[in-house]
């Protein structure tokens, strides 16, 4: 049982926490700065892509200070579910239509971050439970599994390592009928790899800092001033790796991240052998093609967490936060639908996290300011994403040419479209989603009764 004990009880018994299922918060805090410090580039912000790139920088011999409010791990590199996935964010027709030149480049770039961040959890020997299962999106009716093998194709014109599969055939739960099989990446412990990296920054030459929080970043002719709580850092370069917290920052590109906050749940243990009679004989994560996705996935402590459905976003200040209800009350519904034969199992925790989505559904790399750099938003998609961005940012600045998937995803000015994100619009998705549900389910019980013998 991890970090539960400041949350509360909330829906159907499920404690909410407001950090994350998967690992304990550290003890044992970096220092905080006190008074002027100099370096020759300070990172801002302690997930995957800020230790990425404080390792990296480091590695090239940079003296590199990294700041971060809480702990390093505190933000979605500690909550998320787990997917080290080749996939990019959005539907893959979508990204056709808006970015048909541009798409090989794209798909490359995350193929070889789920083989990177493979790569850096063995590089790092860093324990995490890592199962190279590969993932899958899986279809939940008809409609949806010709998109997935219309999808699977377009994919594959683009270059990436994927295949169209048959849910049976293929060791899916019951009622998944099938989907694109992700070959590369699998399923892993998101916090023992936040930690896991925390651990690496902690034990490196990097000036690590927590519990400070980066007020203001004042670029200037020769390098940049970050203010911090009690103290000033004098860097020559600097990093936002602030994700969805972004916007809290008056450097930070205007419009360049919607914070989007998105919920895990996870059951009881379940006994081996009633996993399998539900048909998931491959332990594959699975990601439904929804607009917005559901993720069902097992773990290694025997039970099933499953989330997202339901997003929220807000204008206001993203504090600590715990899961809702009604969010927590809609994932379980979908699960009970996805697993009917496993109506009986209690789920026991629920957290969530605060995601970047940007409006393009790209990642974001650039230079904010003169010497503000950031590499920031993999939209739900930065567990493989994140700390490649952070490392082929890194290289960039300690002066290496600048990297093919880096020029994939750099932009030129940093300015960005309005989101299209909002309490109505994610509403209005989840309402969509739902009644296709409903459509589906009545076309199949249709068609069950017409013929008794399928
Ligand atoms: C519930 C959930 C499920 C997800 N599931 C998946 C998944 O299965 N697969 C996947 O690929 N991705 C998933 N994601 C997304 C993934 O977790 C993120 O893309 C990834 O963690 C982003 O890493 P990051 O380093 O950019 O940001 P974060 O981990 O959010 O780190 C940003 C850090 O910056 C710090 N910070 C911000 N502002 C300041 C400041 N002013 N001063 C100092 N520090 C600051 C924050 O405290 C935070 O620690 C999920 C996310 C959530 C929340």
């Amino acid at each position: 049982m991890h970090d539960m004990a400041a949350s509360g009880a909330g829906f159907a018994g499920v404690t909410y926490s407001a950090f994350s299922g998967w690992a304990d918060r550290p003890t044992d805090f970096a220092p905080m700065p006190e008074g002027e410090l100099t370096c020759d580039i300070a990172v801002v912000g302690g997930g995957y892509a800020g230790m990425a790139a404080a390792l990296r920088l480091a590695e090239h011999g940079a003296d590199v200070v990294l700041l971060e409010s809480g702990f390093c791990g505190w933000g979605g590199s500690s909550r998320n579910a787990g997917y080290l996935s080749n996939a990019l964010a959005g539907d893959p027709q979508l990204l056709n239509t808006l970015y048909a030149r541009r798409l090989p480049g794209l798909v490359r770039y995350a193929d070889e971050a789920a083989r990177f961040t493979e790569r850096l959890i063995g590089r790092l020997a860093i324990d995490c439970d890592y199962e190279p299962t590969g993932n899958v999106i899986a279809a939940v009716s008809p409609g949806q599994l010709r998109r997935t093998e219309r999808n699977a194709a377009i994919l594959r014109r683009a270059g990436a390592d994927v295949e169209f599969v048959e849910g049976r055939g293929f060791g899916l739960p019951h009622t998944f009928l099938g989907g694109v099989f992700e070959r590369a990446g699998g399923l892993l412990n998101p916090g023992k790899f936040a930690l896991g990296l925390r651990a690496a920054l902690l034990a490196s030459d990097v000036r690590t800092y927590e519990r400070t929080t980066v007020r203001a970043v004042e670029p200037h002719a020769s390098g940049a001033v970050v203010h911090v709580t009690g103290g000033r850092v004098h860097a020559e370069r600097v990093v936002l790796a602030t994700n969805a917290y972004s916007r809290d920052l008056a450097i930070a590109p205007r419009r360049m991240v919607t914070p989007v906050w998105t919920s895990l749940v996870e059951t009881e243990p379940i006994a081996p052998e009633r996993l399998a009679a539900t048909g998931w004989t491959r332990r594959t994560g699975i990601i439904t093609p929804h607009t917005i996705l559901e993720n069902y996935r097992p773990t290694p402590h025997g039970t099933i967490m499953f989330g997202t459905r339901r997003l929220r976003t807000t204008r206001g200040p993203l504090g600590a936060r715990e899961p809702d209800d009604a969010v927590v009350a809609d994932l379980l519904r979908g699960f009970h639908e996805r697993f009917p034969s496993l109506g009986d199992v209690a789920a026991r925790r629920a957290w969530g996290g605060w995601i970047a989505m940007t409006s393009s559904l790209l990642p974001v790399a650039g230079e904010a300011a003169k010497n503000v750099f950031y590499a920031i938003g993999c939209n739900g998609h930065g567990l493989a994403q994140s700390p490649y961005l952070g490392t082929l940012l890194a290289d960039r600045l300690a002066g290496d040419r600048t990297h093919e998937d880096l020029a994939a995803v750099w932009r030129p000015r940093p300015r960005f479209a309005p989101s299209v994100l909002s309490t109505p619009t994610l509403h209005a998705a989840w309402t969509l989603d739902r009644i296709s549900d409903r459509v589906a389910h009545r076309v199949h019980r249709r068609r069950t009764l017409s013929s008794p013998n399928r």
